[in-house]
């Protein structure tokens, strides 16, 4: 059983109702690339299921949550990354503006700290 929101873009991009380039997917995680790139690689991994942020995730399915790291590596790998940047957003103030998790997975460029 999966579980959408009707008017949420990434559980249409899980469902297929929304192209993406799907880079990855395993049993509860779909990767695909991010349409605004802010690095050479910059893929957003998101759970299946719909929740609204990381800690919701954690919270209500804690493997799934692993599950988008490992994922995440998995896609850095693949492209040839050793080195990359794990993201969530959290909240519009801290910039987030999808209400369904996603891990941004960044690399290929060197990144600031702290971030900007
Ligand atoms: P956030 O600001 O953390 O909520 O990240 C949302 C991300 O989703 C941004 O980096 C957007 O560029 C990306 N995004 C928005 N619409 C799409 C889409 N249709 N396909 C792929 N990425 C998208
Ligand atoms: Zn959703």
């Amino acid at each position: 059983m999966s579980t959408s929101v009707d008017d949420c873009l990434f559980c249409k991009i899980v469902a297929g109702d929304v192209p993406a380039e799907i880079v990855h997917s395993t049993e509860h995680t779909v990767a695909f690339r991010d349409i605004n790139a802010q690095a050479p690689l910059h893929v957003l991994v998101v759970p299946k299921d719909h929740y609204a942020n990381a800690a919701a995730l954690a919270a209500g399915d804690p493997a799934t949550s692993a599950e988008l790291v490992t994922t995440a590596a998995a896609v850095a790998t693949a492209e040839g990354y050793d080195d990359y940047r794990l993201l969530f957003n959290t909240g519009e103030g801290a910039g987030q503006v999808v209400f369904h998790v996603h891990l941004h997975v960044l690399a290929g460029r060197s990144f600031g700290w702290p971030p900007g």
